[in-house]
């Protein structure tokens, strides 16, 4: 059979690779899209959303154990660990069949199967049937990521679990140690430490978050143990011997290596990216380490071939991924899209209490030779955050003294991962601390705490 013509492929149907089908079909262009287990990636199915919804679940539980606070009762509260499961993957089924119906409002043909190329500009599907062959002048590979299995530490689904097990369990760890304190680790720690998990996190960075400033970091560990976690930093997980029901975890610090006991191991020790069998090599594509080596447009430097969202680096986040998607179908299409600012993207973790962060932390901005104006603002200055119950957290941002350019912001506290992207659209537009004193913050919200933040930059904080 001759194969099929499109104007577009799309190898990979994760926020990266819908979101790019999604706009070169709105561009004009004949779009395929191929995937091999289900719409939406790993971020619809097995990361972001499902997560949401599992630490949503601990969030109310949480807050039903604090009902008296609000002058409320409530008696008995409990859990049902399946039924928190069943709701997560309902959510995670829902959004996943919004983007087959996304597709097909956008007339992208979908097939499903696993993509190679087979020579430039040819993709072999093999799908269930057979195998389908397709052609098109642009290729986007969008083929994401997976978690990284480290030698001796490698999941085995019973008592060590990655990311996909812990989003499932079998059943509620009792005794649960956390290899990896970056968003991932953490998030399945809070998660399960909120239900009553004897959780200890393990991280091999002198602190935990390490990419986030030190002061995030300090703060949120110090709200960590107070929930009861146990933390180890600048510790590192040697070997994990296994017996039925239990894990005994050689934790190697300070010199000194100690044996302890789990029931359940979550690994979140990182991602690599998802390169082979794609027949990438034979087409000249670079491949750093298990990424596929981009330029700032994510030009594979092979023509008509682009790598996008996790399979072409750091960081790894769905909107990262989705705004590359955007940027490669524009170009295909005949545009003159931006390249993407890596100091524009905001990390958010959605522990108790939550992480958020854009640009550069205080350390990185010194080290780069800024002369810096840093503004701190507590949650506890804050009326709508005392009015929540919620008033432990601060806003942090980092400002060049020499030009007032807003360097970084920084927060850790209740909903800070809604509160960033004002920070975010500040950056986008070359804000500077004038044009954020200038700006009228709605009250009472939480967002006043950014607003306080900039002024105690400059030594004009009202409220603290
Ligand atoms: C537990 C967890 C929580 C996370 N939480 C967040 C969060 O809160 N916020 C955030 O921004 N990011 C989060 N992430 C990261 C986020 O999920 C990724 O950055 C995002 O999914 C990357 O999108 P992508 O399109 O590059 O790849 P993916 O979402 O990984 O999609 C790639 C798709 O390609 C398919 N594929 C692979 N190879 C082939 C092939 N040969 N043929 C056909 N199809 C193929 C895969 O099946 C997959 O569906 C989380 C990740 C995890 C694991």
């Amino acid at each position: 059979m001759p194969a099929k013509s499109f104007d577009v492929i799309v190898i990979g149907a994760g926020p990266g690779g819908y979101v790019s089908a999604i706009r070169a079909a709105q561009l004009g262009l004949n779009v395929a899209i191929v995937e091999r287990e289900n719409l939406g990636g790993i971020c619809l199915n097995w990361g972001c959303i499902p997560t949401k919804a599992m630490l949503r679940s601990a969030e109310v539980f949480h807050l039903m154990h604090r009902a008296k606070e609000f002058g409320l009762k409530a008696e008995g509260i409990g859990y049902d660990l399946d039924a928190v499961v069943k709701r997560s993957r309902g959510v995670a089924k829902q959004l996943s069949s919004g983007v087959a119906h996304l597709m097909k409002k956008n007339k992208v043909t979908v097939v499903m199967g696993a993509a190679t190329l087979s020579a430039p500009g040819r993709v072999s599907v093999r799908t269930d049937t057979g195998t389908e062959d397709l052609q098109a002048a642009s290729i986007v590979i969008a083929t994401g990521a997976r978690a990284r299995e480290l030698p001796g530490l490698e999941a085995d689904g019973d008592l060590v679990w990655t990311y996909r097990h812990a989003l499932q369990p079998k059943r509620m760890p009792k005794k649960l140690l956390v290899i990896g304190s970056g968003a991932i680790g953490i998030e399945f720690a809070s998660f399960f430490n909120t239900l009553g998990a004897d959780t200890t996190v393990v991280e091999v960075m002198d602190r935990i978050l390490p990419v986030e400033d030190a002061e995030i970091s300090a703060f949120a560990k110090k709200q960590f143990l107070k929930q009861g976690m146990k933390i180890l930093e600048g510790a590192t997980v040697r070997k994990l011997d296994r017996a039925p029901g239990k894990v005994s975890a050689h934790i190697e610090s300070g010199g000194k290596t100690e044996v302890t006991e789990f029931d359940t191991v979550i690994s979140a020790v990182g991602i690599v990216g998802n390169v082979e069998g794609l027949g990438l090599e034979a087409l000249g594509v670079r491949i750093d380490r298990t990424h596929v080596v981009t330029d700032e447009f994510c030009r594979t430097g092979v023509p008509g071939l682009y790598a996008i969202g996790d399979i072409a680096g750091a960081p790894w986040l769905a909107h990262k991924a989705s705004h590359e998607g955007v940027m490669v179908a524009e170009l295909i299409a005949g545009g003159h899209p931006h390249p993407i600012k890596p100091g524009s993207i905001a990390g958010c973790t959605y522990c108790q209490p939550q992480v958020a962060s854009v640009g550069l932390t205080e350390a990185r901005a010194r080290e780069k030779g800024y002369e810096v104006k840093v503004g701190r603002f507590p949650f506890i200055g804050n009326g709508k955050a005392i009015a929540l119950g919620e008033a432990e957290g601060f806003v942090k941002t980092v400002f060049d003294a020499k030009t007032g350019e807003l360097l970084g912001a920084h927060m850790v506290g209740a909903e800070v991962t809604e509160l960033i992207q004002g920070f975010v659209i500040g950056r986008a537009l070359e804000t500077t601390e004038a044009d954020l004193m200038e700006t009228i913050f709605p009250h009472p919200t939480l967002s006043e705490m950014m607003h306080e933040s900039v002024l105690d930059a400059y030594g004009r904080a009202l409220h603290f």
